[in-house]
């Protein structure tokens, strides 16, 4: 069943890249994996899969622990300054940096445990006051001073576009996303690349694919719906 749920996301992704003559063997699918259990993870690394993407710490960690390690772990939620020293030796990204203070915060940890951090910068596009990011028009600013920290490599921006009922109404959210991502890149600030584009979920990530996101992360198409109240 998750591999059919996997097979049919891939097909969509697919028809994206053909529709815009991308290239598929660039789009990395990340399996958001949150509030699932450990052998549907288990059923998906069988089958191939070796990204996943998580929201809580502790969750990631419980994980981490008992799965296979070739496993690139993605933190993909908000992430509190206290819980930065529990994975900055696990995880593969964190997908959610949006201020200065959390990047010292992961500096400052990475530091002591000798490992570079990849990051990415939460951008917050929409300017919606219920989500986390950075608005686009501050993006330089941080990225400045971030990019003076020897332990960590921002790789690109992530976004969580609004919860929309027609995808169609993100596909210019995702277009602004690409644009601020060429142009940041086009600065070439030292020791930031833009390769890395996070954008699209279940509901809008053929979207998102066909305006230039290169990671998407799909929870749902894959592993069904969330329930919140059973854990
Ligand atoms: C939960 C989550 C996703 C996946 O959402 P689906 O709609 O289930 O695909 C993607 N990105 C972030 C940041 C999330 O928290």
């Amino acid at each position: 069943m998750l591999k059919d749920n996997l097979n049919h996301v891939m097909k969509k992704v697919r028809e994206s890249c053909n529709a815009k003559s991308l290239n598929m063997d660039d789009i990395t699918v990340i399996a958001v994996s949150k509030t699932k259990p450990i052998e549907m993870i288990e059923e998906l690394y069988n089958i191939g899969c070796r990204n996943f993407g998580e929201n809580k710490v502790q969750e990631l960690l419980d994980k981490y622990e008992v799965l296979p390690k070739d496993i690139q772990w993605h933190m993909i939620g908000h992430l509190q300054r206290n819980k930065v020293k529990y994975i900055v030796d696990k995880v593969a990204l964190i997908h959610s940096v949006d201020s200065l203070r959390l990047a010292e915060t992961i500096e400052k940890e990475a530091e002591k445990k000798d490992c570079i951090v990849n990051i990415l910068i939460e951008v917050n596009m929409a300017k919606e006051e219920s989500k986390y990011g950075v608005y686009p028009e501050n993006l330089e600013k941080l990225l400045r001073e971030i990019n003076t920290f020897s332990h960590i490599r921002v790789n690109g921006l992530m976004t969580v576009a609004p919860n929309v009922k027609n995808p169609e109404e993100n596909r210019e959210i995702f277009t602004k996303m690409k644009n601020l991502s060429v142009d940041i890149a086009e600065k070439n600030i030292d020791n930031i690349t833009m390769s890395i584009l996070s954008m699209g979920m279940s509901n809008d990530y053929a979207i998102a694919v066909e305006e230039g996101a290169n990671m998407i992360r799909v929870g749902t198409s894959i592993f069904g719906a969330r329930n919140y109240n059973i854990e």
